[in-house]
């Protein structure tokens, strides 16, 4: 296989347009791309006819305006390339206009009441910093997709890239007013880089297909502890099997056709869990493509008789599945801003960028925390494998040191090593090692980069990078209004850290973050433990949260508390699909199979009266399985009525509570007994595959 030949064939790239449009046109693209200039429609319809062109060539006959409304998945609607003659034929047919903007019916999308549902108008534009590319179907059928923005009739934002966009500018701008302030005017932007590793599971489908919980939640709901879990540590990094390499290699296939620089492969540390992770880029282009690597896992996966799952926890007791999303910020010229660095002039950007991240995180980890809240993170985050609910940063022993000292004025010497005064001489040079790997923090450095943990694997990521941009975008204006007013450069950047230091070092943590004593101190330190999605969205309802936003234009007012109405909604809806599916399959399946198993015991005892034989073991499971039986039914009715209860509360807040707290926790009860008759009733009698059955049957 010659990866070169396929990575990118499928993408209508700089390379292709540099082939296929004419110099001028081409020329006239690139200047919107890099700078940002607003795009002609004369420029729009030679490039939409050249794309139209290369991608009838590759086989494609329908277009599509492919954006991310606030579902959480993709959305797309085809329009064949088709155009009537007047003598009854066709012609094949794409505009300039039909390029840039579409009109999909926005009325069925989720807009937490920013489009009244008689306006049900909505509309994409093209987003061309993100390449347009083709989609490839089992049947045949080959979609150009045009990545696009969707917004309302009033220019409200209905979608997840609107904002992720406008983040980066805000988190750019600023950016540049600190590097001008340091002495740099050669970069003309900034981007948030960002590299997004995959986790997930693979279950064979014939399993999958018999648990309505795995079907309809993406999850179990029941199921009792395998004899064998990940005890032994046999699977991370494990040798791949046979089938599941055939899967990688024909996504990792599917993904380069798409331009998807897919780079590493491995066995995770649950039984049937894996990782994909790509090579970074611009935040945007990230977070298309981490969209599609979630839809060409799953689709990929049917293929090989196997289902792609993406929740955060499939199995209870069993590791969870994140999305580790590193981020930095890069110039135009080729500067990653987080690189420690060799020159003087260098060092000062990093010191500077750095003290901008700790004391972004520090102001703002509940924003953080409510942007990786669903459902499904719920049950990770605090689960002894992922990192705590409790957000704080990992900066390694010889940064913190190095920090502490320049915020001290003290001369610096690190592990023997000596370096000078900051603004005298230069930084040391981290060699990358030693920030050592500290797997437990959910905010690491690492090296170059910052590695955020926390962002569920079913998610986008486009949300809390936008959080993330945003805050950033925050400190950096601060900094920037300091140092263009600065005397002595060197002088300020000392300030800014010690500053930096004594406010916000408390975010600071090198040590375990899985142990309980973090939790304690983490207390002590005032730093906020949220352990539940409804509590973490709250503070996208908040005063100072809308300010923020809306200074640096993410998102007005209205924006952003309809994405508050519609995540909380979210979860009400998520919890009340597990509600009806535990209840249909207690209902159909468990309680069915268990009162057959208990009659067949009953007979048993019957019969082994009447011929006189000791008969109590067979009367004690009985007995056993009854209670449980008993006590299953009475929590199912609890549950059923609370599911109804809560459904009929009207506000999103008291609603998503009352999930919380009486229909989860409902759940959780019901949850107890089934498990306990599962490891009771025979294996021939148990209605669905066991955990051990979907865990290890791949
Ligand atoms: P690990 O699992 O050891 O953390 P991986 O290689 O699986 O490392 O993932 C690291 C990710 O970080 C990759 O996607 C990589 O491209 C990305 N990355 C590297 N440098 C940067 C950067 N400057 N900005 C954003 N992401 C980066
Ligand atoms: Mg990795």
């Amino acid at each position: 296989m010659d990866i070169t030949k396929i990575f990118g064939s499928n993408v209508f790239s700089i390379k292709t347009m540099k082939e296929v449009l004419p110099q001028d046109t081409y020329k006239a693209l690139m200047e919107t791309l890099t700078r940002g200039t607003p795009l002609r429609l004369e420029v729009a319809d030679v490039v939409a006819n050249a794309m139209k062109d290369w991608a009838i060539e590759k086989g494609a006959t329908h277009y599509t305006h492919w954006f991310q409304p606030l579902t959480g998945s993709t959305a797309e609607k085809h329009e064949s390339f088709i155009s009537p003659t007047e003598e009854g034929w066709v012609i094949m047919e794409f505009s300039g206009k039909q390029l840039i903007q579409g009109e999909p019916d926005a009325s069925s999308f989720p807009s937490g009441g920013l489009r009244a549902t008689f306006e049900a108008r909505g509309y994409t534009a093209w987003d061309c910093t993100s390449p347009a590319f083709l989609k490839e179907d089992a049947a045949g059928n080959v979609t150009l997709c045009i990545p696009t923005a969707f917004y309302s009739y009033n220019g409200h934002a209905l979608d997840k890239k609107t904002p992720l966009l406008r983040s980066m500018t805000a988190v750019s701008r600023q950016a540049l007013r600190v590097l001008k302030a340091l002495g740099n005017s050669a970069s003309t932007r900034v981007t948030p880089t960002v590299g997004p590793e995959q986790e997930y599971f693979l279950l064979d489908k014939n399993c999958y297909r018999r648990r309505l919980d795995l079907i309809t939640c993406g999850r179990t709901i029941f199921g009792a502890p395998p004899p064998k879990g990940q005890e032994l540590e046999d699977h991370y990094f494990g040798q791949i099997k046979d089938r599941i390499s055939l899967f990688m290699k024909d996504l990792d296939v599917e993904l380069w056709k798409m331009g998807i620089s897919s780079k590493t492969k491995h066995n995770e540390v649950a039984p049937g869990q894996f990782e994909m992770a790509p090579i970074f880029s611009t935040a945007n282009i990230a977070a298309d493509h981490n969209q599609l690597v979630m839809e060409t896992m799953q689709k990929v996966a049917l293929r090989h008789e196997l289902v792609c799952i993406l929740y955060e926890k499939p199995f209870q007791g069993v590791n969870g599945s994140g999305k580790h999303n590193n981020w930095s910020l890069a110039t135009d010229d080729g500067l990653n801003l987080l690189e420690p660095g060799h020159t003087p002039h260098e060092n000062l950007v990093f010191l500077v960028f750095l003290s901008a991240l700790i004391q972004a995180i520090d102001l703002h980890a509940d924003l953080l925390r409510g942007g990786i809240a669903n459902s499904g993170n719920d049950h990770r985050l605090g689960a002894n494998e992922a990192p705590p609910a409790i957000v704080s940063i990992f900066l390694g022993e010889e940064l913190t040191t190095i920090l502490g000292k320049i915020s001290k004025g003290e001369a610096m010497s690190a592990k023997g090593k000596s370096f000078m005064r900051i603004g005298v001489d230069t930084m040391p040079d981290l060699p990358k090692d030693n920030t050592d790997r500290n797997r437990t923090s959910p905010f690491a450095f690492t090296g170059n980069k910052f590695e955020f943990r926390m962002v569920g694997s079913s998610s986008s990521i486009s949300w809390p990078n936008t959080v993330l941009n945003t805050i950033v975008a925050e400190a950096l204006d601060q900094f920037a209004g300091r140092l263009e007013k600065a005397k002595d450069i060197n002088t300020e950047v000392t300030r800014i850290v010690r500053d930096v230091i004594k406010k916000h070092s408390r975010i600071i943590f090198n040590g375990d973050n899985y142990s309980q004593d973090w939790i304690k101190e983490a207390g002590k330190r005032g730093l906020p433990n949220i352990t539940s999605t409804v509590d973490a969205l709250k503070c996208w309802s908040r005063n100072d949260t809308v300010a923020l936003f809306q200074r640096y234009q993410v998102l007005d007012q209205e924006e952003l508390l309809s994405r508050y109405e519609i995540f909380l909604e979210q979860y009400a809806k998520q919890i009340n699909v597990e509600a009806m599916t535990a209840i249909d399959m207690v209902h159909t399946r468990y309680l069915p199979a268990v009162m057959q198993y208990t009659s067949t015991l009953a007979e048993a005892v019957l019969r082994l009266k009447h011929v006189a034989c000791p008969h109590t073991l067979q009367l004690n499971l009985l007995e056993k399985i009854s209670g449980l039986l008993y006590s299953a039914s009475s929590k199912l009715e609890r549950l059923e009525g609370e599911t109804y209860k809560a459904m009929a509360i009207e506000h999103a807040c008291p609603k998503a509570e009352a999930y919380r707290d009486h229909v989860f926790q409902g759940l959780q009860d019901l949850r107890e007994d089934i498990d306990a008759l599962e490891t009771m009733v025979s294996r021939d009698s148990w209605p669905v595959p066991t955990y051990a059955d979907l865990l290890f049957m791949i």
